[in-house]
């Protein structure tokens, strides 16, 4: 038996009230799979083939850049995977594809072209990609992919929408030490991808018609409007305007078609207000990491800035505006064990995240959080590119689950269904391990 495999089956042994498609899900997450030549997409800056291709539709999320990643940078791996079945019987289970070369897991077709996911050599889950969509296969006037201006994640659950590229934070002082967004506009660049640092509202209005006219099943319920921090002004708006007029024009020419979301800084309240007016229903004021001196340490540009105590306030102060439901910030699980600052025991890492976690949940707002991938270009990826303990994140899914019950809270509005087998919220396992809960929550809530 490999380590990996006898490191996973532990902890299944070890927390059995935590699903097992979470545990494979977290460990695929923060340390990545590699792709065999039979199960890349074979699409690369187009999409005209079979499977839904991964869109870098914000950071990279891979273990190596472009050029490190060969074949599956040409030929580009799906955008995300779907587990099923194996030894394990595992349940449907939705995972965004984060490629490292060098991981223990793989995916693979076998003799009869079935494809399968393989970890220490031994096939363990069946895997099921995202066909490509119809509305992929349309380009807007100009000729530009719909993939480039509004990619779908979440098996179609969620149009990603990054109009702005790259972040005001910039370089070292600056960046958060996690971020590599700045990074993957230059590497796309570099290998001549389309890529646009800017988005136009008229393109993104154009590839929602498509998207509109071709999602017949609607599968496509929300929209997220971000992109990178802006410290002064981009295209001649400030942060509240610049991210509002893409939600002002999706809500006047789609009134209520998607729930609108946005991950913006912790604006003040009166910006806050302005997202909300444009007809934004979820804002997320990322908190990133809860620990006073790590938030401090990795994200140099907004402590400046804003400052952490002034940021955690801004957050109290939107559940006015949006209702305490509505207000979803997320943060990177995994950074708070970064070497060489972060905490060197599990059992300090959850106890911190466990403090920030009851200190919104007490206010009626539940975080969310995305598992931390540990890209090279960033500094804390380049230093820890094993991440985060496995430990780390099956116990967060734990301390999360029960500090949610403290507070009588539920899986928040705007992701999808919950429950193992059902989720689809594919970049943390956060959805998978909540129970199972009725639709009506796919509505955005009016009030907290
Ligand atoms: S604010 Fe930080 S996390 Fe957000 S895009 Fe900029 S560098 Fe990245």
């Amino acid at each position: 038996m490999g380590s990996r495999t006898a490191l996973v089956e532990d902890l299944m042994e070890r927390f059995p009230h935590v699903p097992r498609e979470a545990v494979f899900k977290e460990d695929l997450l923060r340390g990545g799979v590699a792709f065999d030549s039979s199960a890349l997409s074979d699409t690369a800056n187009e999409a005209a083939g079979e499977v839904k291709p991964k869109s870098y539709f914000i950071f990279s999320f891979d273990h190596g850049t472009l050029p490190e990643l060969g074949e599956a940078a040409l030929r580009r791996p799906p955008e995300e995977i779907v587990l099923t079945g194996g030894p394990y019987g595992l349940r449907r289970t939705v995972v965004s594809v984060r490629v490292n070369p060098r991981s223990p897991y793989r995916v693979a077709a076998d003799d009869e072209g079935m494809l399968g996911l393989y970890l220490d050599g031994k096939r363990i889950a069946d895997v099921g990609v995202p066909p490509m969509p119809e509305y992929y296969r349309h380009t807007l006037a100009n000729g530009k992919s719909v993939m480039e201006v509004a990619p779908t994640i979440q098996w179609g659950y969620l149009i990603y929408l990054t109009v702005f590229r790259v972040c005001q934070y910039f370089g070292a002082k600056e960046e958060c030490q996690y971020c590599d967004i700045n990074h993957n506009w230059r590497q796309h660049k570099a290998a001549g991808r389309p890529y646009t640092g800017v988005k136009d509202v008229e393109e993104v209005l154009e590839a929602l018609e498509i998207i509109d006219r071709y999602d017949t099943q609607k599968a496509s319920t929300a929209y997220t409007l971000t992109g990178g921090a802006i410290t002064s002004k981009v295209a001649g708006r400030d942060e509240a305007d610049f991210y509002g007029h893409y939600a002002k024009a999706i809500e006047e020419r789609f009134p209520g078609r998607w729930i609108g979301k946005v991950v913006a800084q912790a604006l003040p309240k009166a910006d806050v207000q302005r997202f909300k007016d444009y007809g934004v229903q979820i804002y997320h004021p990322n908190f990133e990491v809860w620990d006073r001196r790590l938030f401090e340490l990795y994200c140099p540009g907004k402590e400046r800035y804003i400052g952490r105590d002034e940021w955690h306030k801004r957050i109290l102060d939107s559940a006015d505006v949006f209702g305490a439901r509505n207000v979803i910030p997320n943060f990177v699980a995994g950074v708070e064990m970064a070497q060489p600052h972060g905490f060197t025991t599990v059992d300090e890492a959850i106890a911190s995240t466990t403090e920030g976690l009851r200190f919104f949940m007490s206010h009626g707002i539940t975080p969310r959080f995305t598992t931390w991938c540990p890209e090279p270009t960033t500094p804390l990826g380049k230093a820890n590119p094993e991440g985060a303990p496995l430990e780390y994140h099956i116990r967060l899914l734990d301390a999360y689950r029960s500090t949610m019950e403290d507070f009588g809270l539920s899986s928040p509005p705007g992701y999808g269904p919950a429950g193992a087998g059902r989720a689809v919220f594919s970049v943390s396992s956060f959805m998978d391990s909540l129970p199972a809960d009725d639709e009506a929550k796919e509505t955005a809530g009016t009030g907290d």
